[in-house]
């Protein structure tokens, strides 16, 4: 061995091994955060289907793809460093064998070629990535850009390190090539080009060359090792076991149950989550995982309505204070016992807006409306929504610290089973006149549905409407159904969205043993958040039915030819996905199909539609909170319906059409409409429209017309 070898290697091997002692040290904190955080026995098993998951979205890049441009560069950086760590092998071994090739395909002009391609891929993506971060800087698009708030230095690094590990590779297979040592030197295209600028020098020049470029390779990929593990890039190690506890079929999915046994309860029991160590170890994988990306921000209707929410910010914010209590976490004794701060001193959520002894403020937490968007666009889902719900459980149950205008909410679902506290005795006010069967104990057999109605449906004057053109085109089309009557409750939807989980838990028991009791099987509802806590979360309390939403089945019975429109409706439409139709249960062609059929409709999408669709304000409880900060979401969103210059925005959701409708009168009272210009209806009013003259629909034949400038009922 001469002195170049004594260097290569002696140099080599103290770089490596103080890399691995570094990141080796951070990821056994990182493991044993994951230990001392709540157990998810629930997130465990699934393997086959997990591994199918792993290989569409890590490997297939499937979710990535989604965002074109940047999603396309990305799969070029990931599928090419997964070619390229075969380079990194062949660095590492060339560092105690000058002559190492990988076994079996280590010679082979496929490898060589295939090395070459990548490398310049990457360097292409790399270049576009540079472009888009300076198109997309905060510095130039401020609060509008998905970066802002971001580590951007960190984010240079990574494209730097890049660029280092390709250009410290190139160079020494290049000089490899010129001194004939390269073992692929017809497919390695790039590195023979290379290689030619170095034939002529001296063998020691190459050999110096060799070892400086090695060296400085095994350096550089040990740097961003370390990097890595101290940083947002950390997922992509973390990203793996991310999917292997996801929850499936998708992220966004029913809420975790947290059982409330009162009896069980003691001094030491915690509702919810009240300091960082008491997630649940998904929701910390959750902020390994977050690579700052900001297309979750991107998305959010509170961010983009100028409230101080970012889903992005939240999850860095979390991860920040993890980081920070560690220490303390994971040494007994620095851990101390006061209840209300954590190892900092720090409250987890204020309990106002602006304290600054809390890690997430007061309006961040109460400013979500549960509408999933971010977590259908992050990359590597993260699940946002679990995380605030966590939260709120706690300032809810813990310390009933929330917006107090919902206080009358709660207090209604619990006295009189409805969020208005109108009581059971109304229950049955929208059906008068017509023919609707109750169900008096058992479900009649001959039923096909139990028809849940919903609150909104039974007690809102804008839904009754609706509830009676759905029940009116059940009837029409033949479908055998009943109905609770005052027998239905709330479903405990935004007492389980405000965080008042065992309020939820409560109207889910008792709404459970009804529809069984009942001998209920199938269900069909009008109300999307009654749809998805029926189908997605009652399962959790015995309550498993068959459950489809109007729009389903009003889409079927159009297809099937039980209902056939007739009548052309000359109108504009312009449909809004509700979020807990569309990106919580992948409902988005039903209900568009219900008006395909009608004659005389010109069907315009809004620019964000379906699993991109923009929220209506309502959701997460926030139906029943004030709205002061920014501008109101439900006008955002009927300014994007409004510059289509449609005569009806047609929804699926009683809380939408509310939110809607207010945002129409709204903007008529400022003089942007003339009154009754546009219309805000739910898409079975549209088919009742057409089917006219649908039977006694308003005990008189006649059916009030949807389109514009026509009377409403
Ligand atoms: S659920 Fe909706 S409102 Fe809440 S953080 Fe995510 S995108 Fe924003
Ligand atoms: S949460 Fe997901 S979408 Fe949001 S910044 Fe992090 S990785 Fe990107």
């Amino acid at each position: 061995m001469d002195v170049l070898d004594w260097i290569r290697i002696g140099a080599s091997l103290a770089v490596i091994a103080v890399a691995l002692w570094f990141a080796g040290r951070r990821l056994l904190v990182l493991y044993r955060l994951l230990r001392l955080a709540r157990p998810m026995p629930e997130r465990m098993g699934n393997w086959p289907q997990k591994l199918r998951y792993q290989l569409q979205h890590v490997l297939g890049q499937q979710k990535i793809l989604k965002w074109t441009g940047s999603g396309a560069l990305h799969a070029l950086i990931f599928w090419g460093f997964v070619i390229l760590q075969t380079q990194s092998v062949e660095a590492i071994g060339e560092v105690f064998d000058p002559d190492f090739a990988i076994p079996l395909i280590g010679r082979s002009e496929v490898l060589g070629f295939l090395q070459d391609l990548f490398t310049l891929a990457v360097f292409v993506a790399v270049v576009g990535f540079a472009a888009i971060r300076l198109a997309q800087s905060p510095r130039r698009l401020g609060r509008a850009s998905r970066f802002a708030g971001s580590n951007l230095l960190q984010g240079w690094y990574v494209l730097l390190g890049e660029v280092g590990l390709l250009y410290t590779v190139l160079v020494l297979r290049g000089a490899r090539y010129a001194e004939g040592t390269l073992p692929y030197p017809e497919g390695a295209f790039l590195s023979r080009w290379v290689g030619e600028q170095f034939v002529g020098l001296p063998e020691t020049s190459l050999e110096i060359i060799k070892t400086a470029f090695l060296l400085a390779h095994v350096a550089t990929l040990m740097g961003f090792l370390v990097f890595v593990a101290y940083s947002k890039h950390l997922h992509i190690l973390t990203v793996f076991p991310k999917v292997a506890f996801a929850r499936l079929p998708k992220a966004l999915g029913p809420l975790q149950s947290e059982r409330i046994d009162l009896e069980a309860m003691d001094e030491d029991t915690v509702l919810g989550v009240g300091k960082i160590e008491q997630f649940g170890f998904t929701r910390l994988l959750d902020m390994y995982t977050c690579t700052e990306c900001g297309r979750c921000q991107s998305q959010c209707p509170a961010w983009n309505t100028g409230k101080p929410l970012s889903p992005k910010l939240l999850i860095m914010d979390l991860r920040d204070h993890l980081y920070a209590s560690a220490p303390h976490l994971l040494d007994d004794s620095k851990v101390d016992g006061h209840e209300d701060v954590d190892v900092l001193g720090k409250m987890l959520v204020g309990d106002r807006p602006g304290q600054q002894d809390a890690v997430i403020d007061y309006d961040v937490l109460w400013s979500c409306t549960t509408c999933g968007a971010c977590v259908e666009e992050c990359p590597v889902d993260i699940e946002h929504v679990d995380h605030i719900v966590d939260l709120r459980r706690y300032k809810v149950q813990m310390e009933s610290s929330f917006p107090q205008e919902a206080a009358g909410m709660l207090r209604n679902i619990e006295h009189a089973g409805d969020p208005w506290g109108l009581g059971a005795s109304k229950r049955m006010d929208w059906a008068e006149g017509l023919e609707v069967p109750v169900v008096d104990g058992r479900i009649p057999e001959d039923a096909e549905y139990l028809f849940w109605v919903g609150c909104a449906g039974a007690l809102e004057d804008r839904a009754k409407k609706v509830t009676r053109d759905v029940a009116q085109l059940m009837a029409a089309a033949g479908v055998r159904y009943a109905v609770l009557g005052g027998g239905e409750r709330c479903t405990g939807d935004p007492a389980r969205r405000m965080g008042m989980e065992y309020l939820f838990q409560q109207m889910a028991t008792q709404n459970v043993a009804t529809l069984n009791e009942a001998g209920v099987r199938r269900v069909v509802t009008w109300c999307p958040h009654c749809f998805n806590t029926l189908r997605n979360e009652y399962p959790d309390f015995g309550g498993t039915y068959e459950v489809v939403h109007h729009t389903q089945l009003l889409a079927s019975l159009v297809a099937d030819g039980r209902l056939a429109p007739q009548t052309a409706v000359d109108a504009k439409v312009t449909y809004h996905d509700p979020c807990y139709l569309g990106r919580h249960n992948d409902v988005y062609e039903p209900p568009r199909a219900v008006v395909d059929g009608v004659a005389g409709l010109e069907k315009v999408e809004m620019p964000r539609c379906r699993n991109q669709g923009f929220c209506c304000g309502a959701g997460g409880a926030r139906m029943w909170m004030e709205e002061t900060i920014g501008t109101r979401v439900n006008h955002d969103r009927i300014d994007e319906a409004l510059a289509l210059e449609p005569d009806l925005v047609a929804s699926a959701c009683p809380f939408c059409m509310v939110m809607l409708d207010d945002a129409v009168n709204d903007r008529a009272s400022r003089g942007d409409l003339a009154e009754g210009q546009v219309r805000v209806v739910d898409v079975s009013q549209i088919l009742a429209q057409s089917l006219l003259p649908v039977a006694a629909v308003n005990g008189n034949g006649a059916h009030p017309s949807v389109t514009a400038g026509a009377e409403h009922e």
